[in-house]
């Protein structure tokens, strides 16, 4: 049976990859790194590049600072390891998101059934938050959620690197969501693949379901969770509310 609830949420914050969007995710991520690390030939080997983007990703992932968004983290931590300057090296990055990114959409596919969900939601006058980790620039996530057929113009805030100053799994990031949107925790509802960093939503007071359809579990066991099923059961608990 779908679950339901008698809750009335003011908004619901939908993850990306494996939520809306059907990504093969390993394929992506190895041929995102091999194309971005091609751009850095000149500059370090590529086990370097792998090294640093990876350690300064970490850095941005778990800094709390909120006097720094999550690209400002990104590029403090990157720089230092690399001794390259941000000046130098944001127009590589900025050629690389136009021209080589966009061939990264063969791993990418519409879920039907997601797109469904968006439109339920829009109809019934509830805000949508596209909470996708904000560890890529605003171009990488416009870029993948036209992959998913669904229009940008659906959220009322889409988080990115620039915009956010907090990531995934940590509840700031929903906490700073709920302040941007303007409303309580307790009114939102967060959606998404992830049994970990979708579901730590709850530790900011929001409740949380689990989609199921390319669930990806973190550990032996699933944290708690108020509800979950497969998307389509995420549009019949919609279409109840
Ligand atoms: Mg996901």
């Amino acid at each position: 049976m779908t679950p339901g609830s008698n809750k009335t949420y003011k908004a619901i914050l939908l993850d990306l990859d494996g939520t809306l969007l059907n990504i093969d995710l390993d394929k992506f991520i190895h041929a995102y790194i091999n194309k971005l690390a091609s751009r850095f030939d000149h500059y370090l080997t590529r086990e370097e590049f792998i090294q640093h983007l990876f350690g300064a990703t970490t850095e941005m992932v778990e800094n709390t600072d909120p006097a720094l968004n999550n690209e400002a983290v990104f590029y403090k931590e990157f720089c230092l390891r690399t001794g390259l300057k941000h000046l130098e090296i944001k127009p590589v990055i900025d050629d690389f998101y136009s021209n080589d990114f966009p061939e990264l959409s063969c791993w990418g596919k519409k879920h039907p059934p997601a797109q469904e969900v968006v439109e339920k939601a829009k109809n019934k006058g509830i805000n949508l938050v596209l909470a996708t980790n904000p560890i890529f620039p605003a171009t990488a996530v416009l870029q993948r959620l036209s992959w998913s057929g669904i229009a940008q113009n659906s959220f009322k805030l889409i988080t990115t690197m620039e915009n956010m100053h907090y990531c995934k799994p940590n509840r700031e990031y929903y906490l700073e969501i709920a302040e941007k949107i303007g409303f309580l925790p307790g009114d939102c509802l967060m959606a998404g693949n992830d049994t970990h960093e979708d579901l730590s939503a709850a530790e900011a007071g929001m409740e949380t379901f689990l989609v199921e359809d390319f669930i990806l579990q973190r550990g032996d066991e699933i944290p708690a969770c108020n509800y979950r099923g497969k998307m389509n059961d995420l549009l019949e608990f919609i279409n109840k509310l």
